[in-house]
């Protein structure tokens, strides 16, 4: 709208303005023609003689409208009400897109504030969780080395190093020593964990036997599992040579194994088997699925996991149920580190389950350039990648 008028060719389109006039001809005959307030036609046509009424719309100038012939005063009476309701409806038309225009404003400058705001928390989340990890980090570290010399001075008790000890004092040094070691296995992980956070997990590479490593590591299980009546069942491969990490690896296999001995009831089945197979989940079929590897396959009788929680098991600190935490001990962490572990050394963590129905983990672990893959025989093992 301007002071001295309003626009009218700006507020109604040409073609609007001529239909209106061609109507109102039609209807009333004669001639009838718009200007706008600077004298330039708009629509229609008539004589120069004829006479020109200002038409206003609320006051304010609107146009100027001639019409000539014997209903001219009709022509000119119906073309300033349509005219009239035209513009107020472009008005109104105006009005709700001007509205709607300070809406989308307002929301955006919404959006855009609590976008800052959501990234500041970001930032502040980020800090907080590296202040963990450091803490964390230093803690462990720090934790660890009172630790030693406490298992190393129960050590040298043990062994009569200070004297010689009753069979009662050897039953404590004993008991001392195992909560001791199972301390320092917590303060470990935690420190491994806090070492993956801050992406600093680095990989030592030997030409590694899995059947020699996988067998001590079972060694190690056998009397507490003899203890339940679980049977532990190795089935070696032939050629099962990786390049990895002993320590790492060894980590991998003493968290599979010791969930399957400590999820399973007494008198159950543990199965340890390294075979040739695909380095994924889905076996062969596409892409690096079908690349060759070598699997450890740890199954078990235990109680099974329930589907929607499989996802959820290889994260830090998650336990599908703490009561047998309490029961047989755990932090939660053993899986994170050995799915990290294993995706570190090129491989894939998997797991087939169903509550009720024991447990079977594959761990992947990609064969060395020199080793030959035409050997490679498809396991079977179907489950979901973690
Ligand atoms: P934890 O130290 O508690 O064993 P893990 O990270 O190794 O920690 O495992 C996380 C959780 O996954 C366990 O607390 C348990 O609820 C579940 N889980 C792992 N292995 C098995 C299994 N073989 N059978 C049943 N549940 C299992």
């Amino acid at each position: 709208m301007l002071d001295d008028g309003i626009e009218l060719a700006r507020l109604v389109p040409t073609g609007e303005l001529d239909e209106l006039v061609g109507a109102i001809a039609r209807a009333l005959g004669g001639e009838l023609a718009i200007f706008d307030l600077g004298g330039v036609r708009l629509a229609g046509s008539v004589s120069a003689a004829a006479p020109r009424r200002v038409l206003a719309h609320d006051g304010v100038p609107l146009a100027h409208i001639a019409a000539t012939g014997p209903a001219a005063d009709a022509s000119l009476t119906l073309c300033a009400e349509a005219l009239d309701l035209l513009v107020h409806h472009a008005h109104a038309r105006e009005l709700a897109a001007a509205t709607h225009e300070e809406a989308m404003r307002l929301t955006f400058a919404e959006l855009t504030e609590h976008n800052a705001r959501l990234q500041r928390a970001v930032a502040r989340l980020e800090e907080l969780d590296r202040l963990k990890s450091n803490f964390l980090a230093t803690m462990s570290h720090e934790l660890r080395t009172p630790l030693t010399s406490v298992i190393g001075y129960a050590e040298m008790m043990a062994e009569g190093l200070a004297g010689p000890i009753s069979s009662e004092q050897r039953d404590y040094l004993t008991t001392i020593l195992g909560k001791a070691d199972q301390l320092l296995g917590l303060i470990t992980a935690v420190l491994d964990v806090s070492s993956l956070e801050s992406g600093q997990l680095a990989l030592e590479r030997a030409t590694l036997s899995l059947n020699d490593l996988v067998a001590s590591e079972l060694a190690t299980f056998a009397p507490a599992a003899g203890r339940r009546g679980i049977s532990i069942q190795l089935e070696a491969c032939g050629d099962a040579i990786v390049v990895g990490d002993r320590r790492k690896i060894r980590q991998v296999v003493s968290s599979l194994v010791s969930n399957a001995v400590k999820f399973t009831p007494d008198r159950g089945k543990v199965g340890v088997a390294l075979r040739r197979g695909p380095l994924a989940a889905h076996g062969p079929g596409s892409g690096d699925d079908a690349t060759p590897a070598i699997q450890l396959v740890v199954t078990d009788s235990g109680i099974g996991i329930s589907r929607d929680l499989v996802a959820k098991i290889f994260e830090p600190f998650f336990q599908v149920d703490s009561s047998s935490t309490r029961a047989f001990g755990g932090t939660g962490l053993g899986l994170t580190l050995a799915k990290a572990y294993v995706e570190a050394h090129g491989g894939q963590i998997w797991v087939d389950t169903a509550p009720g129905q024991g447990s079977t983990f594959t761990a992947t672990f990609p064969l060395p350039p020199a080793v030959p893959a035409a050997a490679a025989e498809g396991s079977g093992a179907h489950g979901a990648p973690a």
